[in-house]
């Protein structure tokens, strides 16, 4: 949620959108809708809703700190808002005939940002959110190289075995080392042992923001042999920020250019609303194995169907509207460029984490990871005993602050290896976190003494 101010100013842009899209249709004759926007009843349903949606963690705010969890830009809001009242079914064309070639457009620019684009071509769309985007990936995958292994770190997000065992495909997790990065070594027992089809890197696990060694990765490719599929679903946009990373981040960031498939969830630090993934393949050939024949096909022009290259049918345009305004106006350019408002935000984010870590470092009462954080993610734990983490998240909740907590094992912290360890987690996420920074410490510290 914003402020007054804002919230007011967003909807503004979207009464003004709202009269223009209005006047674009202005020839039809008018017609009795047989839906009422405002009645009492309208309004009293409303009126629930607002107050049971008051039962959240309240995820907008820069004390939320603790899940993958921020509000979507107000141009995001706006653009989905009004697009809605369209609502139209980036399925095909015929459905969505002006989001199509919106979602076309924006996952170009996305795929540019990867490195993608310049030299030869991609396949890319946009999905209802990233495990759907790796399952397609996945399949892809399986397709190419039929009964061979899908390997991925201890550390990958746990979708990627579910989606194995949906797909039928053997999966095997990789070890990963003290940092919780996949370790290179154990991939490639894994590799000698032999029948790995592909490699799944993650660029920012979900619970530390781990970045798995690309580089290295793409190294042993020479050698062996294997497709390599990059999660990057929460990390992806760090790339444009590669610079003010540590170097084994930097460089597996640089190495993207060079993978074969990639996703990425706007949804996570894109800006958008939920229900926005995105999935790009090197290899615009793959788009044969999604070939199909639909008997009700509506597929009335010559042009490219998204719904031909998708294993999703109806998909939301309004989630390609509200991406394409956002990237208009935020585009995925470094934070140097005069427009890289987008970028700057993710730097503040990485800041008020490094500043998290340091603190951290200095008191007795906790230690972080001996590593730090590769991008926005800190997690750390608590000295005493072992219940300790609980205790303080739940002393933060009453002093409203808001974290997570993860399990992580006990090697990452130098510990014990059967150890399975409870520590504190925050994703510092929002540009306003760095602002927010000594706050969030202070009641960290008042939860930590009680
Ligand atoms: C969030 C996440 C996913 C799953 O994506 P959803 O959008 O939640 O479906 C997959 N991989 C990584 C690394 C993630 O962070």
């Amino acid at each position: 949620m914003n402020g007054t101010d804002e919230k007011d100013e967003w909807i503004g842009l979207l009464r003004d959108g709202l009269e223009r899209l209005e006047q674009g249709f202005a020839s039809l004759p008018e017609y009795a809708s047989s839906a009422v926007a405002k009645s009492p009843q309208a309004s009293a349903v409303m009126a629930q809703v607002a107050s049971r949606l008051t039962d959240n963690y309240p995820y907008f705010h820069p004390l939320y700190a603790g899940q993958m969890l921020k509000p979507p830009h107000p141009v995001a809001q706006a653009a989905y808002a009004l697009a809605m009242t369209i609502n139209p079914n980036n399925h095909a064309r015929d459905g969505g005939r002006a989001s199509s070639a919106m979602e076309m457009e924006a996952v170009a620019e996305i795929a540019r940002m990867f490195g993608w684009g310049e030299a030869g071509g991609f396949l890319g769309h946009l999905t209802s959110g990233g495990t759907f985007a790796n399952l397609e990936a996945l399949w892809v995958s399986s397709q190419l190289a039929p009964g061979k292994l899908v390997v991925a770190s201890e550390q990958a997000h746990y979708t990627h075995r579910r989606i194995t065992a949906v797909l039928g495909i053997p999966f095997e997790a990789v070890r990963c080392d003290d940092r919780g990065r996949m370790d290179v070594n154990a991939l490639e027992d894994a590799l000698r042992r032999g029948n790995v089809g592909t490699v799944v890197a993650t660029l920012g696990t979900t619970a530390l923001g781990a970045v798995d060694p690309l580089a290295e990765i793409l190294a042993l490719r020479e050698r062996y042999g294997f497709r390599v599929h990059v999660d990057a679903a929460y990390g992806g946009y760090f790339r444009l920020i590669r610079s003010d990373l540590g170097e084994s981040a930097a460089s597996a960031f640089e190495s993207m250019e060079r993978v074969d498939s990639i996703v990425v969830d706007p949804h996570k630090h894109g800006l958008q609303p939920y229900g926005c993934g995105c999935v790009l393949f090197r290899d615009a050939g793959v788009g044969r194995f999604y070939k199909h024949d639909s008997p009700y096909t509506y597929f009335t022009s010559t042009e490219l169907h998204l719904g031909e290259i998708s294993l999703e049918c109806s998909r939301a345009g309004a989630a390609a509207v509200a991406l394409w305004a956002t990237q208009k106006l935020l585009p995925l350019v470094g934070p140097g460029e005069p427009e890289g408002g987008f970028a700057r935000g993710l730097a503040a984010g990485r800041r008020a984490a490094l500043e998290l870590d340091c603190r951290l470092r200095e008191d007795p009462r906790f230690s972080p990871l001996p590593c730090g954080p590769e991008l926005d993610i800190v997690v750390w734990r608590v000295s005493g005993a072992s219940n300790q983490a609980q205790q303080i998240f739940e002393a933060c909740e009453a002093c409203g602050l808001h974290l997570a907590l993860v399990q992580l094992p006990g090697r990452f912290f130098e510990a014990n290896e059967s150890e399975r360890v409870q520590c504190l987690r925050s994703v510092l996420m929002k540009p306003e976190h760095e602002e927010w920074l000594p706050e969030i410490w202070r009641r960290l510290s008042v939860a930590a003494e009680r």
